[in-house]
């Protein structure tokens, strides 16, 4: 590493690019990430690895002109040089904020296509970044829901931090967005504000009353006779019977008994919603994206519904960026969708057109990675306008590329899933029939990453992502994947291209 920080200290009067084409980049085990060199002042702030770790370094002619934020371990060099080599530590995280403003996560509300690419590890934005950089599209690098924290043991602060160091690393300086996915309550949703993210995903379902979804006529009649005066006559006057015209020769109706359906479902929940609304706007004045999420329903939220939900909205001058119904059919974990697709295309276009009447808000797909059956309609009806949700996908990749190159690990990890699958059924919605994946004694070593392509062997490892990271084969797995940097790196690349080709986004 020597030989890196002396030229880098004898190169400090160059220009940005002089500095990148010409520093020594390899010395004794460490690389330094080519894409990371900036000047700083009269320093430079550069990334580097070695066959353990990444790190920071900071190199400066003395110890007065080192750049202010940055902690690990000082360096002296000849002629009075100093450098520092740091962790990927908060502090580090939080210093590359401040001195790179790009590398803090931003509001993308005026950006037309948003893709979340949740990333369990930590490690997968350079992949998400390399992806993104080929379309017209703004990646939600950092986003984790409080379910993903709670079986990794990360913090939302944790999250964004390893997203900036990826940032900072690959030069991505066209502004990405940090999402506090699935939150439900204020307490929570300032522990995501607090960690820097714009984004705040609300999940109304715990506090709908999705029970009412199922009532009989009779019960919905006598449960709306309950609510004050005022609300039902409100109710009553604006939705019983009344056609709402959408464009394109397409209405939406809401009978008396959906009309009055909708409010005892809803509007408690959009009374919240609306709390969280101005907590927001109070925290964050215009920089923040509001996304509901009504998707983790038991039952697909009919377009009538979607239209109470954000006419309603509206009423209380709420804004909203992005809204995911539960489409119909299934969209599970890790596979493609599952259903009636001439059904989905009919309902999703009245979705669309929903959003764009109500505050054109984008339209969010959740559970939205692997879907290829349905990417073509979501791309044509929204025009692009929208937000498409990953999570456990850039996982998956990770496992793949493990079993391609480490099969005995894979081995130990899929035996780990195996044991542990019932547990997380609980908290996962998946059908798959995991007895028919191979038993693992009679695949051969080649036949591994091919389960990777089998929906019951993906769903088995999607949900089980806590117990094998935090079992003790945690440091193997990270090791491994650290070794496996470029390929990781490669394959992230390859499966969000797909994902984006597909969705029809805009090449740049
Ligand atoms: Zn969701």
């Amino acid at each position: 590493m020597n030989r890196i920080l002396s030229d880098a200290l004898k190169s400090l009067k160059m220009d940005e690019s002089a500095l990148r084409s010409s520093l020594v980049k390899c010395d004794g085990g460490v690389e330094v990430y080519a894409t990371s060199i900036h000047k700083l002042g009269v320093a430079v702030v550069m990334m580097a690895r070695d066959a353990k770790e990444r790190f920071v370094l900071v190199v400066s002619d003395c110890k007065n002109t080192m750049p202010s934020g940055f902690e690990g371990e000082t360096i002296a060099l000849e002629d009075g040089g100093v450098a520092l080599k740091g962790a990927l530590t908060a502090a580090n995280a939080a210093a590359l904020r401040q001195h790179f403003p790009w590398c803090a996560p931003k509001s993308l509300r005026n950006e037309r296509t948003t893709v979340g690419c949740g990333d369990r590890l930590g490690l997968a934005s350079r992949g998400h970044i390399l992806a993104a950089r080929k379309f017209k599209v703004s990646p939600v690098l950092a986003q984790q829901s409080m379910r993903e924290l709670s079986m990794t043991g990360r913090t939302f602060q944790g999250v964004v931090d390893d997203a900036t160091f990826m940032v900072y690393e690959s030069d991505f300086q066209d502004g990405y967005g940090a999402d506090g996915d699935h939150l439900k309550k204020i307490p929570d949703i300032d522990v995501a504000l607090a960690a820097g993210m714009p984004m705040i995903t609300l999940d109304l379902s715990d506090v709908m009353n999705a029970a009412a979804g199922d009532w009989s006529e009779q019960q919905v009649r006598a449960a709306f006779a309950e609510l004050d005066t005022k609300v039902r006559n409100r109710i009553t006057a604006e939705y019983f019977n009344k056609d709402f015209v959408l464009g394109e020769g397409v209405a939406v109706t809401l009978d008396e008994v959906t009309a009055m359906r909708c409010a005892l479902m809803y509007l408690e929940a959009l009374a919240f919603a609306c709390k969280v609304y101005e907590h927001l706007k109070a925290k964050r004045g215009d920089e923040f994206d509001l996304e509901i999420s009504i998707d983790e329903t038991t039952s697909p939220t009919l377009p009538s519904h979607h239209l109470f939900i954000v006419r309603e909205l509206c009423r209380n001058g709420v804004e909203i960026s992005s809204l995911a119904p539960r489409f119909v059919g299934e969209f599970q974990k890790a596979i493609d969708y599952i259903g009636d697709l001439a059904e989905f295309d009919r309902q999703f276009k009245v979705h669309a057109l929903i959003a764009k009447a109500y505050g054109n808000y984008k339209i969010s797909v959740h559970s939205g990675s692997d879907k290829f059956a349905v990417y073509p309609t979501i791309g044509r009806e929204t025009k692009g306008f929208l937000h498409l949700k990953t999570a456990g996908t850039s996982w998956l990749v990770a496992v793949e590329v493990i079993a391609r190159h480490d099969p005995a690990l894979y081995r130990d990890m899929h035996k780990c899933a195996l044991k542990n699958f019932n547990a997380m059924l609980a908290l996962y919605h998946i059908t798959a029939d995991i007895t028919r994946i191979p038993a693992l004694d009679t695949l051969k070593d080649a036949e591994l990453p091919a389960l990777m392509a089998m929906p019951e062997a993906r769903q088995l490892l999607h949900i089980t992502y806590g117990p094998i990271l935090t079992s003790d084969l945690r440091e193997r797995f990270f090791s491994a994947m650290h070794r496996l940097e470029k390929e990781y790196d490669a394959a992230i690349e390859k499966h969000f291209d797909k994902h984006l080709s597909l969705l029809g986004a805009e090449k740049r």
